[in-house]
Parts: C-alpha cells; sequence; structure tokens
C-alpha cells in the first residue's frame, strides 16, 4: 500500500490556514470552540482508538465507541483508520530506521512533521485485521468524500468561519500535537532515541510517556505508574459501556 498522498498533504493545509484564519479574523469563542473540539479528538478518537485500541489492540473497546470514535477522527485529518494503523505499525516495527515513517534522525523537521509527502510503500498485511473488517475498508474507500460532503454541507449551512473552527482547525491542532510528540520523543541520541516527558504527556493525554509505550505497546495505561489521562479516557468508556449491556436480572 502508498502512503504518500498529495491530497492528504492539501487537507493538512487547508485545516492549518483556517486555524491561522480564526486565529487572526475569529473570535475567542470560535478559537475556544476549536480547541474545545481538538481536544475531544485527540483524546477520544486519537489515542484511545486509532492509536491504543486500532493500532495496538490493547483494550477492549466497545463496537459503538469503535465506530463514533472512528468517524469523528476523520475530522483531525490524520488517514483514514487503515492508513493511520499501518503508518504507526511500521513506526513500532522499524523504529528509528529509514523504514519509520516519520523518524527525526532519517527526515529533516519539515518532512517528519508532513511524512506524507514522502515516497512510502508498506506492507497492508500489517493491517490484515482491519482490511477484513467492512466498516474501516469503506472508511477507507470514501475518506476523501466524506470529508468533503461535510465541509460542502457545512459551509451552506453554518458559514466559513465556523466550519473553519468546527471542521477544519481541530484538525490542524491535532496534526501539531501528534507532530510534535513524534518529533520530540524520538529526539534523542543513538543509543537511546526514544524520550519520555511528563509535559507533553499531559499535553498529548498520555502519548507523551514514549519510552514507557514503546517498551510495552500493548499495556493501554501508557504512564506505568504515572498519571495518564489517555487511561482514565478508557475507564471512563468501559464504565458506561456496562449500560450499554443486557440486564442479567430477572
Ligand atoms: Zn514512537
Ligand atoms: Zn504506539
Amino acid at each position: 500500500m502508498k502512503l504518500t498522498n498529495i491530497r492528504f498533504f492539501y487537507l493538512q493545509m487547508v485545516a492549518h490556514a483556517a486555524l491561522f484564519y480564526i486565529v487572526i479574523f475569529g473570535s475567542w469563542v470560535n478559537l475556544l470552540v476549536a480547541f474545545g473540539i481538538a481536544v475531544i479528538l485527540l483524546l477520544f478518537s486519537s489515542t484511545i482508538i486509532y492509536h491504543r485500541f486500532l493500532s495496538h489492540r490493547s483494550w477492549p473497546a466497545p463496537r459503538w465507541f469503535e465506530i463514533i470514535s472512528t468517524i469523528i477522527g476523520i475530522f483531525s485529518f490524520t488517514g483514514s483508520s487503515v492508513v493511520r494503523t499501518l503508518s504507526h505499525r511500521y513506526h513500532h516495527a522499524y523504529s528509528d530506521t529509514e523504514k519509520d515513517p516519520h523518524s527525526p534522525r532519517y527526515n529533516s523537521i519539515f518532512y517528519t512533521y508532513f511524512p506524507m509527502l514522502k515516497e512510502n510503500r508498506y506492507n497492508s498485511m500489517l493491517v490484515k485485521d482491519l482490511l477484513q473488517d467492512k466498516f474501516h475498508v469503506f472508511i477507507h474507500k470514501h475518506y476523501l468524500k466524506i470529508i468533503l460532503l461535510t465541509w460542502l454541507v457545512s459551509l451552506s449551512t453554518i458559514g466559513p468561519v465556523w466550519t473553519c473552527a468546527v471542521f477544519l482547525a481541530p484538525g490542524a491542532i491535532c496534526w501539531m500535537n501528534i507532530s510534535m510528540c513524534n518529533i520530540r520523543c524520538h529526539w534523542g541520541n543513538k543509543e537511546d532515541p526514544i524520550k519520555q516527558s511528563r509535559l507533553l504527556a499531559w499535553a498529548t493525554f498520555g502519548e507523551g510517556y514514549h519510552r514507557y509505550h514503546h517498551d510495552k505497546p500493548t499495556d493501554a495505561n501508557f504512564g506505568g505508574k504515572n498519571i495518564d489521562p489517555g487511561y482514565y479516557a478508557i475507564k471512563f468508556i468501559l464504565f458506561l459501556d456496562q449500560f450499554n449491556k443486557p440486564s442479567t436480572r430477572i
């Protein structure tokens, strides 16, 4: 599977432009809404579904939450669930080597920030599980169409400024947050390139506990003995899921 996708780069360019637009021309309310949505995308979609569940299967995510979270995660513009999982599984399999999709050791900061500009071909067998799941295949096939259609409906209903705040700028904030972790946490010496940052962990809802995560990728709790906000979000979803199960009482 080829991961280079210039259209995907353009999506992020539009999202980044929208963020700068509302910073300069929008109101504080627009900006607060964009950051609020970015928090939801990062916490309930990016880290606990796309990363911890789809890439590592580290917790038993309820199917209803997997579906909702995958759909809202489309608007973080980090690629379809299939593409993002494939890229991340490669990152773990080939960390800090030339095959790593976003290693700051082998790429400039610009290409680490926009790895989709590099020609990369990956073995899709690594995401065989997702390619057997009709829901994820549908999202993968129609990824761009879903985004463009949503933008069109949003522009004609809530207008350009709120479209920027709700459906565009949050994707750029997510991208900055995830890339900050990819760059900072792999910016180390040759012998020990993977870093742990408690400060970054709070800003990324646990992703900054990167050393621990690379050592134990199937542990849903990235923090180990430290407080991991993402792990508390998982506990909250599992708590909610209890009410979705049929009662066994007569
Ligand atoms: Zn990493
Ligand atoms: Zn991982």
